[in-house]
């Protein structure tokens, strides 16, 4: 298998294919696949609700938080969000930090007068607000933000202060990278393809006295609430996707837990991001406080270059590193199941590539 840096759908901890692979055809030899056994058998409930337990351990869920397991990405969240939050009120607070931020944006105004509460677009995105720069709508019946900007690759670097109302964040891209104090946030939602399994889940963790009020008009399929009575079994959901985040967190687990997993890729990060810094042939633009552990943005002096690095560098099995489409570069996606092997080796690719350039 080769170094996988892609965003997502991204790179699963091998060990945990493996497990998977052994047990594909037969499951505990029950004599059938996980994916073609019903989710209401004792067995599919047993996986479902030990993947629960385990993510609520790994994250220290209090008991007055709902998990669901959904479909639909995060990209459905940026409609539920909406649907389900507003409760009433006209108005939300997003903070604006970069691509992501503004399609959560985009979506909410659907539904409801979206308040930018602060917008870091005039730096083209390369920093994330302080908290003294949110001007909070004293009508908005929740603040949403995104902890880590896949795209730009600036993550938060301290949890906002929503006041009297409840936090939303999007946690897609750094869920799990690092310990989360959950109690602070009124929902966290994450799609599972970066850290937690194959893309088609959607993990929500919502406090429970904010679910139930849905708008008028709100689709079943869209209801915190009616997934939260079935226990994310309204309808069939994506079995397989929850049975490999299972195993996802049972690795973590194994690893240490989300404290130790921080600590990896805190190391990993800070050598790729010294790389770029000890050498004027790379660059990123990020703020130094903000710079994410999840995401490497990084460009090349010449652009010209670029397409002969992306190609030299999967010659040697270093896949994915083109920046997104929209804007260009290089991206490392270095998440949880990025081994550290993977760092070191694209950060020797990149020393060899300046030299021969020189
Ligand atoms: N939010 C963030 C931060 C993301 O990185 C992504 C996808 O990459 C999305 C939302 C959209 O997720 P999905 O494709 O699961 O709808």
């Amino acid at each position: 298998r080769k170094f996988n840096f892609s965003a997502g759908p991204a790179a699963l901890p091998e060990e945990v294919l493996q497990q998977a692979q052994a047990e594909l055809l037969d499951w505990h030899g029950e004599g059938l696949s996980i994916m073609e056994m019903s989710h209401r058998s004792a067995e599919y409930v047993g996986v479902a609700t030990q993947a629960e337990q385990d993510l609520r351990e790994l994250m220290q869920i209090p008991d007055n938080y709902k998990v669901l397991f959904l479909q639909g990405g995060a990209t459905a969240q940026f409609a539920m969000v909406p649907m389900n939050l507003l409760r009433g009120a006209e108005s939300a607070d997003y903070i604006n930090t970069g691509i992501w931020s503004k399609k959560a944006i985009k979506e909410a105004q659907r539904y409801c007068n979206v308040n930018v509460a602060a917008s870091v677009e005039a730096n083209n995105f390369t920093s994330a607000p302080v908290q003294s720069e949110l001007q909070l709508d004293p009508k908005a019946a929740y603040l949403h933000y995104t902890t880590n900007e896949t795209i730009g690759g600036v993550e938060f670097d301290y949890i906002p202060d929503a006041g009297d109302v409840p936090l939303v964040a999007d946690m897609s891209s750094d869920i799990l990278s690092a310990p989360v104090d959950v109690s602070r946030f009124g929902l966290i939602y994450a799609g599972a393809q970066k850290n937690i399994g194959p893309a088609g889940l959607t993990v929500v963790i919502v406090r429970e006295d904010l679910i139930g009020q849905t708008l008028a008009g709100t689709p079943s399929m869209y209801d915190y609430k009616i997934h939260a009575d079935a226990d994310s079994m309204n309808n069939t959901p994506p079995t397989f996707g929850w049975y490999l985040a299972g195993l996802v967190f049972q690795w973590i687990k194994r690893q240490g837990g989300v404290q130790a997993i921080a600590e990896i890729n805190r190391r990993k990060a800070a050598k790729l991001y010294a790389a770029i810094d000890g050498s004027d042939f790379y660059g990123n633009p990020v703020a130094v406080n903000n710079r994410s552990i999840m995401n490497v943005p990084f460009t090349l002096a010449d652009t010209a270059l670029e397409a002969r690095f992306l190609e030299l560098a999967e010659a040697e099995g270093l896949l994915n590193l083109k920046g997104h489409r929209s804007v260009g570069g290089m991206r490392a996606s270095i998440y949880n199941a990025v081994p550290e092997a993977a760092v070191d080796a694209l950060i020797d690719f990149m020393q060899r590539f300046e030299k021969e350039q020189a």
